[in-house]
């Protein structure tokens, strides 16, 4: 299984516009970060989750070909918007777009993009079929697909597990039940905004403390902001086998 990391920066982005802070101003690659979003190629098949609004360049960066479905993990305009570019894939493959999320998100995107869902269609927009998924584990060819329930302040999101993988961003609180589904995991992407607490997002302090007791071998954080500080500086702080993730980042695992 390969992971690659699309994106790992928060909603704005790093650097975010118009700022002059060091982290903004940062001439390191690696300070510089796209909306989150990961892909994974197993089984020959591929999945992203969630189309932020850096999707397109992502798909550019990494020179995907194919796509075979998209999981959302909630509908936050920073994970669902850039959906409308996945129609350049329906062109090459002349399919539908498989498309994974809860019902609320559903409705959501049906509000962001009503053009895509209206009766009549207007030529060469975006071709999805979407399947609603609840919290229980799913299948999408012969990969199974376990969600992972966690609280976005009042909001809940997903979490994906794919047998040693687990996705969960978007988070500040989880029942021990969740927590169960993330053990024993080879990788962990996980969110942590920054350093002082927020209402909505785990900080670094909390990221850290659920893998201390979740122990995955390598764990990587995502969502990050540019008050979180500077990569190279932050990452000389954590454990050997924590990093804030990259851009472009490259993770293979033996399944
Ligand atoms: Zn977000
Ligand atoms: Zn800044
Ligand atoms: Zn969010």
């Amino acid at each position: 299984m390969k992971i690659t990391l699309l994106g790992t920066g928060t909603s704005q982005g790093v650097p975010v516009i118009a700022c002059e802070c060091q982290v903004c101003k940062s001439k390191n690659q690696k300070d510089i970060r796209l909306r989150s979003s990961v892909m994974i190629e197993i089984d020959n098949q591929t999945f992203v989750i969630d189309t932020g609004p850096d999707f397109r360049q992502q798909m550019l960066r990494e020179n995907v070909q194919k796509v075979d479905a998209v999981l959302f993990t909630h509908h936050h305009k920073d994970h669902v918007a850039g959906m409308d570019d996945i129609r350049a894939f329906n062109h090459k493959w002349k399919k539908d777009m498989q498309l994974y999320c809860t019902k609320p998100t559903q409705e959501a995107l049906k509000r962001e993009f009503p053009y895509v869902f209206s009766k009549f269609k207007y030529p060469g927009i975006p071709e999805v079929k979407i399947n609603i998924i609840k919290n229980e584990p799913f299948k999408i060819q012969d990969t199974t697909i376990i969600p992972i329930e966690a609280q976005h302040y009042m909001m809940p999101v997903f979490g994906f597990r794919i047998k040693n993988f687990v996705y969960l961003t978007d988070v500040s609180a989880m029942s021990e039940a969740e927590k169960e589904k993330m053990k024993d995991a080879d990788l962990i992407i996980l969110d942590a905004l920054r350093r002082k607490p927020h209402i909505s997002h785990f900080n670094l302090e909390q990221a850290l403390a659920l893998l201390e007791e979740l122990k995955p071998k390598q764990a990587l954080l995502i969502h990050i902001s540019h008050y979180m500080g500077l990569n190279d500086e932050v990452n000389k702080e954590l454990p050997s086998h924590i990093n804030l993730a990259y851009d472009g980042q490259v993770v293979n695992l033996n399944e």
